[in-house]
């Protein structure tokens, strides 16, 4: 019985596998076809400095508008595109796209790009930045790279490296989704980042959830403390937006000022007139 049973259960997941793989390989080669025939498009998402407000960057954030599947998330394809050396093909072509929109924008402020952890372990990654910042001829202080703590934590000692690195190109670093990861406090003072990112997570529900409130405090003081700049993602509401300036966190990313802008639309864009 147990034994008829383990079978079927073996069975049953196999194909729900084989579903999956198929599904997988399928947008692996949806993907694919979309770099070489431009259904990928960068968005940009300004980050404001509270107290003007003045835009002071953007991040970049990758769009796919598919023939065949319509809108497809990066939520969704990100995950799968990393999975394949895919992500390298894909990450080449969203930091070509960037540099691109800093030398075309006369805005003169930092447009972040989002790495993952295979762009950290290809070894050339370096080599690329250096090369788009040089191909577009851009002050690499208008450059920012995004990274998860996840992604550093698989090779901690190839990353402090590969993160000096790439500071001594002169672009800043940012961890991203701050506070989802497990960086201890002693780790963190080693990497030469400037900028620790709030997850939304966190600032969803404040000011009204008290944890939230104390979790996001906190997290605003131990930047401070470490002399890192904060910005925080996702805030939506003015609320928000004054509860982080009453814990002294001014940068702010999130559709309260304004969602991800196709580039024409982010080159002209000022909070005074959208925030
Ligand atoms: P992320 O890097 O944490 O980007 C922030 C996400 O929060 C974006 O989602 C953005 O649109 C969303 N967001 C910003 N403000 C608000 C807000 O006020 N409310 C709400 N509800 N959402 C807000 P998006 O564009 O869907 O991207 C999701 C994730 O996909 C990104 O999270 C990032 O991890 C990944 N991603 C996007 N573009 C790239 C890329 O070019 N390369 C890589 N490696 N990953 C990317
Ligand atoms: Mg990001
Ligand atoms: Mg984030
Ligand atoms: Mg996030």
């Amino acid at each position: 019985e147990a034994k008829s049973q383990g079978k079927n259960t073996y069975h049953f997941y196999s194909q729900e596998l084989n579903t999956i793989a198929k599904a997988r390989i399928e947008i692996e080669q949806d993907l694919l076809h979309a770099i070489e025939h431009d259904e990928l498009e960068l968005y940009f998402q300004p980050k404001v400095d509270s107290r003007g407000p003045l835009l002071v960057g953007f991040e970049a954030l990758l769009r796919w508008t598919s023939k065949k599947r319509g809108f497809v998330s990066p939520a969704e394809f990100i995950p799968i595109a990393e999975q394949s050396n895919l992500i390298l093909k894909v990450g080449d072509w969203v930091l070509e796209k960037a540099a691109q929109f800093v030398h075309e924008s006369k805005q003169n402020v930092v447009v972040s790009v989002n790495l993952s952890a295979k762009q950290f372990e290809s070894g050339h990654l370096v080599m690329n930045l250096n090369n788009v910042i040089t191909k577009y001829g851009i002050d690499p202080t208008l450059l920012e790279v995004e990274i998860t703590e996840s992604s550093l934590m698989r090779d901690v000692e190839g990353a402090i490296k590969q993160l000096e690195d790439i500071k001594t190109l002169g672009i800043n670093i940012s961890i991203d989704d701050f506070g989802t990861g497990y960086s201890s406090l002693s780790y963190l003072k080693r990497l030469p980042v400037s900028t620790l990112k709030i997850d939304r997570s966190f600032i969803k529900d404040t000011p009204s959830d008290k944890s939230d409130v104390e979790i996001t405090s906190a997290i605003i003081a131990m930047a401070t403390q470490l002399g890192l700049e904060v910005i925080a993602e996702g805030a939506e509401t003015k609320d928000q937006v004054e509860f982080l300036a009453s814990q002294n966190c001014f940068f702010i990313q999130g559709y309260f000022y304004s969602k991800p802008l196709p580039k024409n639309d982010a080159i002209v864009w000022t909070p005074e007139i959208n925030g």
